[in-house]
């Protein structure tokens, strides 16, 4: 037994079903959501097995839990108060051990299915404004299938699932009218016509 999701005791983590309950959550109110990168094999150091120390993560595991020195590791520009990330170059989700919950699966998994996967060089010049949208859209999916979270998240209730990026998200909300109109969602954050 392990302390997991959202704090509870439970067996081990099938990250699978988690990310498939993510992606639920999503396509509930995105039919047209799917992931848009490929998982690829990707070779990720580990520190605990020393300086030439890695592991191959293989096509089939697109979400993988590590610690945050294994993640800071690989990742040198990540935040210390990160709980997750999307590495859209390989196609996979990393959570950080013991510091995310479902907010950060969602967030991330979001990042997912976003066409700004595909356009790192968008995501890299737009950064405040792909996390501000994505981290709207989160609150979005957590305020209608996860009303616990959302409030949670809302009143900033614990650190792990606080709100990143809040007031970019905040006035994206405002702007957009999102709960009158949900197809914002689709032009704005899913598709994309050059
Ligand atoms: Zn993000």
């Amino acid at each position: 037994m392990r302390s997991g999701f959202l704090g509870s005791s439970v067996g081990p983590i099938n990250l699978e079903n988690l990310r498939n309950n993510a992606m639920q959550d999503i396509g509930g109110l995105f039919p047209q959501a799917q992931v848009v990168r490929q998982t690829r094999a990707q070779q990720i150091r580990i520190a605990a097995s020393g300086l030439s120390g890695s592991r191959v993560l293989s096509p089939d595991m697109p979400l993988v839990e590590l610690d945050i020195v294994d993640i800071a590791l690989n990742y040198p520009r990540f935040p210390l108060t990160g709980r997750g990330l999307y590495d859209s170059e390989n196609g996979r989700i990393f959570l950080c051990q013991g510091k995310w919950c479902r907010e950060t699966l969602i967030h991330e998994t979001l990042h997912s299915v976003s066409f700004w996967a595909s356009r790192i060089d968008m995501r890299r010049r737009y950064l405040n404004l792909f996390e501000g949208l994505t981290e709207f859209f989160t609150g979005y999916i957590m305020f209608c299938s996860h009303q616990d979270c959302y409030q949670a998240w809302r009143e900033e209730r614990y650190q792990k699932c606080s709100v990143t990026y809040y007031s970019i998200g905040k006035a994206l909300g405002c702007l957009l009218q999102i709960h009158s109109d949900s197809r914002a969602f689709e032009s704005v954050f899913l598709e994309y016509n050059e």
